[in-house]
């Protein structure tokens, strides 16, 4: 008899993984579960460092130059991961003083790539979780090969409700992955497991209320990934209700464009970009760094 697991639950000998919370969270697993577009495996390819988000910076031109084709893919794959990890260094720049003895939290860690980058920056240990078991097994995998699996480790949770002991986070964030969830229940978890003092930090893609209402793209970028972007004004206000108080706010929108309209030049393209391209530029979506303390 064959049984199929039910999305996100992992198969690990002796331990019981809930299930998910809700519907629509074994949809997300689901997704997550069966997600491997080549954009996402290749660029990880490059260095091992497994990013699920977008780039920022300045595209470097001469670094794209090529004699072929199948070459310039190549410099163009190496540069649009370059660019993801800068972003992944401009979060972890907003953490604060984090030591060795340190305990971080990356709600919704994806395949684990800003996990392995803040450990290798702060020498600290780094809990993740994610709905998706496929995610967690290949971030935990990533952390043995890296031979710091006692320091870096994923888990199969939900993020409105971590395994992870009240007080106990020097620093917590999500890197677009925000817009899975409720934002009061999400920094009420964060503000539980953050201990007084620390500072969580979100990158996320927002809309704009000066916009007025989601746009068209904005609707096409919710349908594309089956999330729900939410506005800036609602990520400020579910901070302010749970005691994260907004310490730095950078909107990378201009910082980001050069990104997608690199990707929109490849082969990696998943017919995405022009939402994001067009709501960046029409001013309805923006790319935001919000840094909060916990008080
Ligand atoms: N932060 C990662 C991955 C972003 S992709 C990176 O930067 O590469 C979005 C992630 O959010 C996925 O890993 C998905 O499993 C996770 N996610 C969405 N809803 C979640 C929830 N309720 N609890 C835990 N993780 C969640």
């Amino acid at each position: 008899m064959t049984t199929t697991a039910a999305p996100g639950t992992a198969t690990v000998p002796g331990v019981t993984i809930p299930g998910p919370a809700t519907s629509y969270q074994g949809d997300i697993a689901r997704y997550w579960d069966h997600e491997a577009r080549p954009v996402n495996l290749r660029l990880g390819d490059v260095d091992g460092l497994y990013h699920h988000h977008y780039g920022i910076g300045e595209v470097d031109h001469g670094a794209l130059a090529a004699d072929s084709d199948a070459e310039r893919e190549e410099r163009i794959v190496a540069e649009l991961h370059r660019l993801e990890s800068a972003q992944t260094d401009v979060l972890l720049d907003h953490l604060g003083p984090i030591g060795a003895g340190d305990t971080l939290v990356d709600a919704g860690c994806g395949r684990g790539g800003s996990m392995v980058m803040a450990h290798q920056r702060f020498d600290c240990s780094v809990e993740g979780v994610t709905l998706s078991a496929k995610q967690a097994e290949f971030a935990n995998q990533r952390a043995r090969d890296l031979g710091i699996d006692h320091a870096v480790r994923a888990r199969v949770a939900n993020m409105l409700a971590m395994p992870v002991e009240s007080g106990r986070a020097a620093a917590s964030w999500n890197n677009e992955s925000s817009m899975y969830v409720d934002l009061g229940d999400l920094f009420a978890e964060h503000a539980r497991i953050l201990a007084h003092g620390g500072r969580y930090v979100t990158i996320t893609g927002c809309w704009n209320p000066v916009y007025g209402q989601p746009s068209k793209w904005v609707s096409q970028i919710n349908a594309h990934f089956e999330c729900n972007i939410h506005s800036r004004r609602e990520y400020l206000r579910a901070m302010a209700d749970n005691r994260l108080v907004p310490q730095t706010i950078i909107d990378l929108t201009p910082a980001t464009l050069p990104y997608w309209e690199l990707r929109a030049t490849s082969s990696l393209t998943t017919g995405i970009e022009e939402a994001f391209i067009s709501s960046y530029k029409d001013g309805s979506f923006q790319y935001l760094l919000i840094a909060a303390d916990r008080i």
